[in-house]
């Protein structure tokens, strides 16, 4: 995943009224600013720097060929001086661009001795920025306002979050969810409208015979799922029986067959999601466990039991997090630790849960799977890397989509568990385990969700806008009953859109 192909166009707001000296040091400042940003190595993509807005047609024009701009992931505008915001309307009303309203002046400090009215005239964002707020907040586009000083650490890196998130959006706005057999039979929470998912989110989630899987699983010879598990042997370690001539690498062998061909039907449709169910695997030997590991470890986001919603939300996940620290998984509540003081929640999956996480080097290992019928399937199980993360659903209300978020901090497993041979993540979520679960279950979350230590509730805060859905954030200061308030607040605005 290269994000440096996405573009981030700046727009600096003044007007003609001020003359041709002012708007030249306008545009000059505005110059150095996109070559400083340019230089910042937490930025993704690249800053461009676009004319400077002082007639409604040409705030209109930049506008309109942002829309039209594939590779465009979002707009950033800075009233330099006063821009009278009623420009704006036309341009505003068509946007589809994510904005980043970014409140900072060229001069970090005042200069006491030299200042008079012109510096004032030309150096006044203070004034001008508040009114280019205002048509915002009076059409109710949702944006993002960062204010500070442009060279502040801090300032860039929440630039650097929206940027990343925008580059998220973007990337759903062109990406398929492929799915393989429809939602676990009779599960509620992984339902949902696929329809307003497209609307609000740009992914199209479609549905693919599991037929056409196993014909190319079919068709992948000996001779290449071998090379797959010689790469497997460099990359992990292997159970004893899964070396050369080991008696259960067939079994690792066969998940190497459905990676290649669920990687051949993944580029074919332009997807950047899949998910699989148990329950319809037929003309497959396993359920997809290996196999979707390894495709999570590629990008590929991977909702389990037909979950589309995580899927795709494990795939944005992916590209915000694309080239920092830490990893993203698909994940699911399992089984809690209730002793007083040492709470603790362990999450894992059937299988499928991304190496990303991974404290160390992964164990492929095969055993028997006591749901789904099928043959002994190969999977990787490592305990997942100790630390700050996050876990983020998506849930249909019906009326909208939800985010809900908690940050979590995870915590390095002590205790052997010689009989469960999965990944897994324990961690105690914030503000304490019961707290945290009666939040989570009065926000209708799911058992799914997604596991990131590479990002921050911020990262999925900034997409959740972008999209028009609703966030929720568990934190150190949530309240379960003063959190079930903000949620009934939350229905009547959403009600009232
Ligand atoms: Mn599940």
């Amino acid at each position: 995943m290269d994000l440096e192909n996405c573009e981030y166009w700046f727009i600096a707001g003044s007007q003609d009224l001020y003359g041709e000296e002012t708007l030249k040091q306008v545009a000059s400042h505005a110059a150095i600013m996109t070559d400083d940003f340019n230089n910042e190595p937490s930025f993704p993509g690249r800053i461009i720097l676009k004319p400077t807005a002082k007639s409604p047609s040409i705030i209109r024009g930049l506008f309109e060929e942002a829309n039209a701009s594939s590779s465009c992931a979002g707009i950033i505008t800075w009233m330099h001086t006063f821009s009278p915001s009623k420009m704006w309307i036309q341009a505003l009303a068509v946007n589809r661009k994510p904005v980043l309203h970014l409140h900072t002046q060229f001069n970090r400090d005042i200069p006491w001795a030299s200042i008079d009215m012109d510096f004032m005239n030309l150096n006044q964002s203070a004034h001008g920025d508040r009114e280019h707020g205002y048509i915002h907040t009076r059409m109710k586009l949702p944006r993002k306002v960062i204010a500070g000083y442009w060279q502040d650490k801090e300032l860039r890196r929440r630039m650097g979050v929206w940027m990343r998130a925008a580059a998220a959006k973007q990337d759903g706005m062109n990406k398929t969810v492929l799915r393989l057999g429809d939602n676990m039979r009779e599960v509620a929470v992984t339902e949902g409208d696929k329809v307003e998912a497209q609307i609000k989110m740009g992914w199209q989630v479609n549905t693919w015979g599991i037929g056409e899987l196993a014909q190319r699983y079919a068709q992948v010879t000996a001779a290449k799922a071998e090379e797959f598990a010689e790469e497997y042997e460099n990359t992990y370690e292997l159970a004893a029986e899964l070396k050369q001539n080991g008696s259960a690498r067939c079994a690792m062998l066969e998940q190497a067959k459905i990676e290649i061909a669920l990687k051949e039907m993944l580029e074919a449709e332009n997807a950047g999601a899949f998910t699989t169910t148990f329950q319809d695997l037929h003309g497959l030997p396993q359920l997809p466990g290996l196999a979707a590991q390894r495709l999570m470890e590629q990008g590929y986001g991977f909702g389990a039991e037909g979950d589309w919603k995580q899927s795709m939300l494990t795939r944005c996940a992916k590209v915000m997090a694309a080239g920092l620290e830490g990893g993203v998984s698909f994940m699911e509540d399992y089984t809690y630790h209730l002793e007083k003081g040492r709470e603790a929640a362990l999450g894992a999956h059937m299988l499928e849960i991304c190496p990303s996480i991974a404290e160390k080097k992964p164990r492929i290992e095969v055993h028997p799977l006591s749901i789904g019928g099928k043959n002994d399937p190969a999977r990787m199980v490592f305990n997942a890397k100790a630390g700050p993360a996050v876990l983020a659903t998506l849930v249909d209300l019906g009326s909208r989509f939800r985010m809900i978020v908690n940050e979590i901090e995870t915590i390095k497993i002590e205790n052997e568990m010689p009989l469960l041979p999965v990944a897994r993540a324990l961690w105690k979520p914030y503000p304490n385990l019961t707290d945290s679960a009666e939040a989570w279950i009065l926000c209708g979350g799911t058992h799914h969700s997604v596991y990131t230590s590479a990002l921050d509730a911020e990262y999925f805060r900034d997409w959740a806008q972008m999209c028009g859905i609703e966030f929720v954030l568990i934190d150190g200061s949530t309240r379960p009953n003063r959190l079930q308030d903000e949620l009934r607040w939350s229905d009547a605005y959403y009600s009232h859109r």
